[in-house]
């Protein structure tokens, strides 16, 4: 009797199989452990479950562009800093992680300025409501912005709607056209062109449109595009926040929680190239494409086959020797460039005097705008801890955004005489160097090789990166015959 059982058990286990077959059937690989390879890992694993079988590869820090500084046992933000209130990844993220999500304060008093000696504008006013300041300096522009961007975001946002209902983009201009036309158009003319063609007046543009690209994206409303130079806007004026302990404990954190999942792994180790591997016989089961891997403190290099291969990294022309993408016509890799942007962490005390502030205003100015592109520098402003949202209670740490590298001379111009420390400058290749037309990467490079970083070169923003990810899963779980099961979630805006 138990052994007709067992054999009853056996033929229903077998037919089970049949259709949830326990061994993984693709096998993943994603390089790069930024929030862009981490959050493809989480999608995949979201669509595909235990059909897939995930390795993720790092040569260096999990987090990648974010990152934090430790000064004196206080943690500061590095890289990647501030999330827009309605970038509901990031915030999905944080909230199924238990993390708890900080507001950036608003309007810490700052100063505007050319080039270092006129003040253009200040909020450093006790008694004059910052409203009034704005509508004096940029007139009927400041209150036709807020109603134009919103306009803006509330396309933008229309992808987590898209998305949640299965939605795929094959390449980042279906996404920027799926969401609005302009943004499409937007690609292809400067910044500058753009707001004037949409009403702006010179002074809002060269002010305001300037200190957002700058500050954003270091580069001048003449040499960006119009897509990131919205982008950089539509940070004004929101509610910003950012994850208490510092923004990298979202994909350090997701990478912990998938590590405990069947079938997910993690190598330390450099990804040397990547190429198709064509097989001649039919039968031959191995993967379609093959990495070379270094592990990290290990001169052997080893290669491995995959179904599929995901990069989640910038690839560009400073990179091209650190990595070879091999029999893929579709990508040029010297197309691309990256902005180099140095973030400067030095403590001290600002120079106030150049702009005839008076005690009181020179103790409450928390940053200094610079609007003109060809100063060594672009902005500089006292920054608050990734886990209190407090300034330093011992010293007044700064940061400064500098396209290169900065001389003494450089900080002497912006702090008073020697009193100041310089404690680390951090270069990155920050964000890709953007254009007009932007000419835009494929977001599927062959058959097998998927791009997150693609989207990148629309706007660079670590939501982005998540929304790039959604796609790239549920475009694999599309290729692999497998039903895209709808949100499970409602994502409420
Ligand atoms: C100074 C600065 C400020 C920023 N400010 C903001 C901000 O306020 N808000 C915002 O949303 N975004 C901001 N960004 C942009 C944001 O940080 C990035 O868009 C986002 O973090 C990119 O994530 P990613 O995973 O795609 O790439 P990355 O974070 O660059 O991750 C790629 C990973 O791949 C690894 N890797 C590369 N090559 C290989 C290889 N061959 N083998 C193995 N591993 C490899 C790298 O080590 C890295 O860890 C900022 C960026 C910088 C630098």
């Amino acid at each position: 009797m138990i052994v007709y059982i067992s054999y009853i058990l056996l033929i229903i286990c077998v037919i089970v199989q049949c259709n949830h077959d326990v061994t993984p059937k693709t096998h993943v690989a994603i390089v790069g452990a930024g929030i862009g390879g981490i959050s493809t890992a989480y999608w995949l694993k979201y669509y595909l479950n235990d059909s897939v079988a995930i390795t993720i590869y790092e040569s260096n820090q999990i987090g990648g562009r974010l990152k934090t500084i430790n000064i004196d046992g206080d943690e500061y933000e590095a890289g990647g800093s501030i999330i827009h209130e309605k970038n509901l990844y990031m915030k999905r993220f944080a909230d199924e992680l238990g993390l708890e999500k900080l507001n950036v304060p608003k309007a810490l008093p700052y100063v505007m300025t050319n080039d270092g000696s006129q003040t253009l504008f200040s909020t450093l006013h006790r008694y004059i409501p910052n409203l009034f300041l704005v509508l004096w300096r940029y007139g009927l522009d400041a209150l036709r912005l807020n109603f134009w961007l919103g306009r803006k975001l509330s396309n933008f946002i229309r992808i987590y709607d898209y998305q949640d209902n299965g939605r795929i983009f094959n390449n980042v201009e279906e996404f920027l056209q799926m969401l609005d036309e302009d943004f499409s158009k937007a690609t292809r003319t400067s910044f500058r062109k753009y707001l004037f063609e949409h009403g702006f007046s010179k002074r809002f543009i060269d002010e305001i449109g300037q200190l957002a690209t700058l500050v954003n994206y270091d580069q001048s409303v003449d040499t960006i595009n119009a897509f990131p130079g919205l982008v950089s806007l539509m940070a004004a004026g929101s509610t910003l926040w950012h994850v208490k302990g510092g923004n990298h404990l979202v994909p350090k954190q997701l990478l912990e929680r998938l590590l405990k999942q069947s079938n997910v792994q993690y190598v330390n180790g450099h990804v040397k190239s990547v190429e198709e591997v064509h097989r001649i016989d039919i039968n031959d089961q191995g993967g379609n494409v093959r990495l070379s891997y270094k592990p990290v403190n290990s001169e052997l290099v080893h290669s491995v086959d995959y179904d599929h291969i995901v990069l989640a990294f910038p690839l560009h022309r400073d990179n091209i020797n650190d990595f070879v993408l091999q029999s893929t016509d579709l990508f040029n890799q010297y197309d691309y460039r990256m902005q180099s942007t140095h973030s400067n962490f030095l403590s001290g005390k600002l120079n106030c005097q150049k702009y005839n502030l008076t005690n009181d205003e020179c103790q409450r100015l928390n940053a200094i705008f610079y609007t003109k592109s060809s100063l060594p520098y672009r902005a500089v402003a006292e920054q608050l801890t990734v886990n209190t949202n407090k300034k330093s209670t011992n010293q007044s740490i700064y940061k400064i955004f500098s396209p290169e590298k900065l001389s003494s001379e450089d900080y002497k111009q912006i702090f008073d005489n020697d009193k100041f420390q310089l404690i680390q400058d951090i270069p990155w290749l920050a964000y890709p160097k953007y254009e007009y037309p932007q000419k835009l990467p494929p977001i599927q490079i062959n058959k097998n090789i998927f791009y997150v970083n693609a989207m990148e070169w629309s706007a660079s923003c670590m939501e982005i990166e998540a929304i790039s990810a959604r796609n790239i899963a549920m475009m694999l779980t599309k290729q692999l015959g497998f039903e895209l099961r709808r949100s499970d979630k409602h994502i409420e805006f």
